[in-house]
């Protein structure tokens, strides 16, 4: 058993994998100051005798003992982030800077969520580690696309400057069951928006690509990725460059809202409105790297995580039975239960 902290651990990413390393018998630290996370994902898991659940926000430094560090915690949704820059790219610089540091500290392991956006407006296709990106530093992504590149920065820093084993997983798009409905991400949006039976909005043509991996997948890759501990030809651990993990499944969003009508048999409309500014036009994960150093490769269809999520999201419309433990803004939704179309409704326009 290790004494594992996973910061963000209350976001859709983190529960999945709090719940998964209680699973494997860890002993769990879930750090959230809540900026987007709910009390509510870990809601299941307040009993169990192995987690904690700190309220903390990772701009102020960690004082804990641990072994193993999964940082998460950061905006991730661009409609938050871009309503949010100053706390997005301090969330990325100093909260990493502050989880490194810890570690060297405590002499643990790191494992940095990136993303995907570090290639920008992708110039490859698809995209490789070895990509250096091509991001717009002062536009509407740039507090979330430059602060995760400082944040790599800072990690090769402190395994080149103090040694300290920090790997980097560069996510592409997750989706799965327990994303919050209204995150303002697209597969929680369309989803939302076809069980309500509202109009699916699509930025500009539609015609842009994503390529969606189910949660439970990115998870099993995390936990591979922490696990590593080969060294390749050189000597070097195989950690030390970043490794990208998605699903290569590539879809454009107009593809998207049409498989998500059939799935959720909505009489919905597709409505366009004005493309995003510096949008990604397409993004595809090459995983050549992850499936040789991890012996991993996703295993769920889109089809099939569309399916489990869409059950999950019809789940989320019925009350629930759960008793009251925490009073505030996110657990108002299971006091209130209300008809199904107007607790969806409800549910989008909570800010928890
Ligand atoms: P999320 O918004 O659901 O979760 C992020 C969590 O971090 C939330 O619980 C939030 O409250 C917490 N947090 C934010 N700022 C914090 C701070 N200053 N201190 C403490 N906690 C803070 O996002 P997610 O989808 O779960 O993403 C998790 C991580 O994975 C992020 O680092 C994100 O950049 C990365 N990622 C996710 C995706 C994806 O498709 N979900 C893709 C690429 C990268
Ligand atoms: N998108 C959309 N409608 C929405 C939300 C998103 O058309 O309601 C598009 C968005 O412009 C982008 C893609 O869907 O091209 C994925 O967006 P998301 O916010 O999920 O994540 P991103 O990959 O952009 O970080």
């Amino acid at each position: 058993m290790s004494r594992v902290l996973v910061t963000g651990g209350a976001g859709f990413v983190g529960a999945h994998l709090v719940e998964r390393l209680l699973l494997d018998g860890h002993e769990v630290i879930c750090l959230d100051n809540f900026e987007t996370g709910t009390r509510t994902a870990l809601l299941h898991l307040r009993e169990h005798p192995f987690l904690e659940i700190w309220r903390h926000d990772v701009r102020h430094p960690l004082p804990c003992q641990v072994d193993l560090i999964f940082h998460l915690a950061c905006p991730a949704s661009p409609a938050y982030y871009q309503q949010h820059p100053v706390l997005t790219l301090e969330t990325c610089m100093l909260g990493t800077q502050h989880v490194l540091q810890l570690a060297r500290d405590a002499k643990a392991r790191v494992l940095l969520a990136s993303t995907s956006e570090v290639y920008g407006d992708p110039l490859n296709h698809p995209q490789q580690e070895s990509d250096w990106g091509h991001v717009n530093p002062i536009g509407p992504r740039s507090s979330y696309d430059e602060g995760k590149r400082a944040a790599e920065a800072l990690a090769r820093a402190y395994w080149q400057a103090h040694r300290v084993d920090v790997r980097i997983a560069r996510l592409f798009n997750c989706y799965g069951p327990g994303m919050r409905p209204n995150d303002g991400r697209v597969i929680s949006n369309l989803m939302v928006q076809a069980l309500k039976g509202d109009a699916l909005t699509l930025h500009g043509s539609g015609t842009h690509t994503r390529s969606f991996c189910y949660i439970k997948d990115v998870v099993e890759a995390l936990v591979r990725l922490m696990q590593l501990d080969s060294v390749d030809a050189d000597g070097l651990p195989a950690w030390v460059d970043p490794v990208n993990l998605g699903n290569p499944d590539e879809i454009s969003i107009l593809e998207l809202a049409h498989r998500i009508l059939a799935i959720t048999g909505s009489p919905s409309v597709i409505q366009h409105l004005p493309s995003a500014v510096d949008d990604p036009k397409k993004r595809c994960p090459d995983i050549s790297r992850a499936m040789t150093l991890l012996d991993w490769c996703p295993t769920v269809s889109l089809n099939e995580g569309l399916g489990w999520t869409r059950d999950w999201f019809r789940a989320q419309t019925m009350p629930q039975n759960v008793p009251p433990v925490y009073v505030d803004q996110e657990f108002k939704l299971y006091q209130q239960p209300t008809a199904p179309a107007a607790r969806v409704a409800q549910d989008s326009s909570n800010p928890g």
